[in-house]
């Protein structure tokens, strides 16, 4: 059974190791991300806060172990060892990197933790460095060119360690532009975790996958979502994705959830950078608005967990995300409307989806 969630605030969580995962070279997964939501999140009151050291776990080397398999854990250790060293053409490590990484998952295990003992926020909104949600069983995910700056998965190590505690499913909802191919991978036998993933055509974006007829194997068969978002999506179609996304995973989870864990991205915002969608705070604000609704209503927990976003899209995208999630309205930008075309090609992509299972 779900904890009733006790506490009704948002608490965003940074821990100074994350700011030592550091490019030598010019690179858009760098500190000055952690810099700028940070400031993002206190022109909305929200200062974000290291956890205590005794809500971490002591010996946070064996946690990737959680998630990945050994192969995996063995190239990022060594790797660390022959710091600064590159993974693969995307993917470096610092000096820093190897203890931003563990922290990371340190926290993401603190805080399911946290939520499996009702002792959570409610809203919890861990501001990692380096990302996770491209990290596979085994490194680079269902044929990915690269890790694409992930290391470890801090986001499965969270849903499986609230699935230890309390059984039942969880939900992962993922709206960053990039398909969540690492969460997916480790997931897509086990029914127990439903996995709803909001991405761009992957025919146009790393990592290439992630369509819409790709739905879990196995005892995992239905229990992977694929939305697909067209190039040029604005605010109306990437909301409508959200709330088709969430509609399916609480459905398929069996109403309620163990806990909803979102991976945040937020470079699906306008000339963010890395991709070609047009999605504002407004999007953002809606998707905050949806998953904070269902928690609340649900009486379950709502477990953010920064994945991409690079500029504008923390900038703004993140600030309309916690508006959301807080019941403040959105002033921050003006919304984005899809052309015919966008819809009609997302409306396609949604029908093969959501179709019945075959
Ligand atoms: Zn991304």
């Amino acid at each position: 059974m779900a904890p009733s969630v006790g506490n009704d605030r948002l608490c965003p969580w940074v821990d100074r190791a994350f700011w030592r995962h550091q490019p030598w070279m010019d690179h858009p997964e760098n500190p000055r991300r952690l810099d700028t939501i940070v400031s993002a999140l206190s022109r909305e009151r929200l200062e974000p806060q290291p956890l205590g050291e005794d809500e971490l776990p002591h010996r946070p080397e064996e946690l990737p172990h959680l998630v990945h398999e050994a192969s995996h854990v063995r190239r990022v250790f060594e790797a660390a060892r022959r710091a600064p060293s590159l993974l693969d053409g995307d993917t470096y490590v610092s000096r820093g990197s190897l203890e931003a990484a563990l922290r990371a998952l340190a926290y993401s295990h603190a805080l399911a933790v946290r939520a499996a003992e009702g002792r959570g926020c409610g809203f919890e909104f861990l501001l990692a460095r380096p990302p996770g949600h491209h990290a596979g069983s085994r490194g680079a995910a269902m044929g990915a060119p690269s890790l694409g700056f992930c290391l470890f998965n801090n986001v499965a190590l969270a849903a499986r360690e609230l699935l230890e505690r309390l059984g039942g499913r969880v939900l992962v909802i993922d709206f960053d532009v990039h398909h969540g191919n690492g969460t997916q991978e480790i997931f897509y036998h086990d029914p127990r975790v439903v996995h709803v993933d909001l991405h761009q055509d992957p025919s146009t974006l790393y990592p290439g996958t992630g369509w819409p007829w790709d739905r879990g194997e196995g005892p995992g068969r239905g229990y992977s979502l694929n939305l697909v978002l067209p190039m040029g999506t604005g605010d109306d179609v990437f909301a409508d994705a959200v709330k088709a996304g969430l509609e399916w995973g609480l459905e398929a989870a069996g109403g309620a959830p163990s806990g909803i864990l979102v991976s945040a991205g937020f470079d699906a915002y306008v000339d963010d950078g890395l991709a070609g969608l047009r999605v504002t705070a407004e999007g953002f604000w809606r998707a905050g608005r949806m998953l904070a609704e269902a928690s609340r209503r649900l009486g379950v927990p709502l477990l953010v967990f920064l994945e991409g976003g690079y500029t504008r899209g923390l900038e703004r995208g993140a600030r309309g995300f916690v508006r959301g999630i807080l019941g403040r309205p959105q002033d921050i930008d003006k919304p984005t409307s899809s052309s015919r075309r966008v819809w009609e090609r997302y409306r396609e992509w949604k029908a093969t989806a959501l179709s019945p299972r075959v």
